[in-house]
């Protein structure tokens, strides 16, 4: 059979008969409790719990195991295990793979709560957390201890976007030390246009509040492990009493058949804006991973398959506070707020000392102001316009 491409797969992904009972859709099962018909059928559900059979709401429901068989498939793995939210997806999966005394290296520019969980909830467990330059490539090894159980990564960066050598780091963890498992936050590539299993990563952890749910109107996160790494993560997920409601894994379901088109639209938008932000006077540097000026962007043009909408600038000047607010307060399209993945545009601004207490390496960033944009599905040129309107407020 030919290779099958992204955008098919994605139309038939979670949609297997077994759910779907001849609609188009996945059912949606609501139940907490399951029904046996007999002891020995209740036995059985205990047996084939992780595959696919329904044994108790907290462990799944058809509307879920649809929704894992797709994500499984998507991003290459053995499993999936769903989590009420992407941070829930991080910490858990780090909770479930960690023990008091060990060592966790994390990537320096990891999603800011991410960060916070090592400081605070790890510190007082007596696991002690090292961060890295996301750039480390394979001198990662230097920082492996014999106590090192766990490589973060996260790839491009929160916020300032650089791109990692992913199989450089996999090939000196690997070497040095092969029981470490090997996380990657891969919410920037939806799945799509990063495979991180493919690397020998061992378990790739999504935000699906993002651009898998697409629509800013859901919470879910999602962890594909591979066979090694799946049934610790299932089994200590579900003592962590992990579990999502039905509604929202549907509608994350439902947002993977047009993943792959709304990606096209977000790249081709945001590559738009971000190469006439390049040109712009009052711009210093473009932050995206498709631009020769991202740091590791070679790294991105050799692993990924696409981009999207995501992606930072930072100006020549810093804005005072009272430019700051003048710049920001008055956009027409772009919406300020956190998350991204949606339709719509959000925009997030940053001064250095922000910039500086989110990042835990020897980061050097420039004085001026910064922005985090997400390019949404409206017209380019109107973000365009919008965003030159800013440029004139100042
Ligand atoms: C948003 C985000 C998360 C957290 O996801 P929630 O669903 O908001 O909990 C984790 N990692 C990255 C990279 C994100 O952007």
């Amino acid at each position: 059979m030919a290779k099958i491409r992204p955008e098919t797969q994605l139309v038939h992904l979670g949609r297997n008969p077994k759910y779907t009972q001849k609609g188009v859709n996945p059912i949606i099962q609501r139940t907490s409790s399951v029904i046996f018909d007999s002891v020995e059928d209740k036995k059985h559900a205990i047996r084939h719990r992780a595959n696919g059979v329904l044994m108790y709401g907290r462990r799944g429901t058809q509307t879920h195991f649809a929704f894992q068989e797709a994500m499984t498939e998507l991003e290459c793995g053995a499993g999936c295990v769903l989590y009420p939210s992407g941070a829930a997806a991080i910490t858990n999966a780090i909770m479930s793979f960690i023990s008091s005394g060990e060592h966790i290296l994390v990537t320096g520019s990891a999603y800011d709560p991410t960060q916070n969980f090592c400081d605070k909830i790890l510190t007082n467990l007596n696991v002690e957390t090292n961060y890295f330059d996301p750039l480390i490539g394979e001198q990662i090894a230097d920082l492996i201890r014999p106590n090192t159980r766990i490589v973060f990564l996260e790839s491009p960066g929160s916020i300032t976007m650089e791109v990692h050598d992913l199989p450089a780091i996999v090939k000196a963890v690997r070497h040095k030390s092969p029981d470490i498992i090997i996380m990657i936050d891969n919410t920037w590539a939806a799945g799509v246009l990063l495979k991180p299993l493919l690397f020998d990563a061992d378990i790739s952890i999504q935000s699906a509040t993002k651009y898998i749910n697409g629509h800013s109107d859901g919470m879910l996160g999602v962890a594909v492990a591979n066979q090694r790494c799946i049934e610790t993560l299932r089994e200590n997920s579900y003592l962590l009493g992990q579990t999502a409601d039905p509604d929202t894994v549907y509608m994350a379901g439902r947002g993977l058949h047009t993943l792959a088109t709304r990606l096209k639209q977000h790249e081709t938008s945001s590559l738009a804006i971000a190469n006439w932000l390049a040109e712009h006077p009052a711009v210093e540097q473009v932050f995206h991973p498709a631009l020769p000026s991202n740091p590791g962007h070679q790294y991105f043009k050799r692993d990924f398959t696409g981009a999207n909408g995501l992606f930072s600038f930072q100006l020549k000047n810093r804005l005072s506070p009272e430019q700051f607010s003048q710049f920001l307060d008055h956009f027409t399209h772009f919406k300020m707020g956190y998350s991204w993945g949606g339709f719509e545009s959000l925009i997030l601004g940053y001064q250095t000392e922000d910039l500086i207490s989110m990042r835990q390496y020897d980061y050097q960033p420039k004085l001026g102001s910064f922005f985090r944009v997400h390019i949404g599905l409206e017209h380019p040129q109107d973000l365009m316009d919008d965003l030159q309107r800013a440029f004139d407020r100042l």
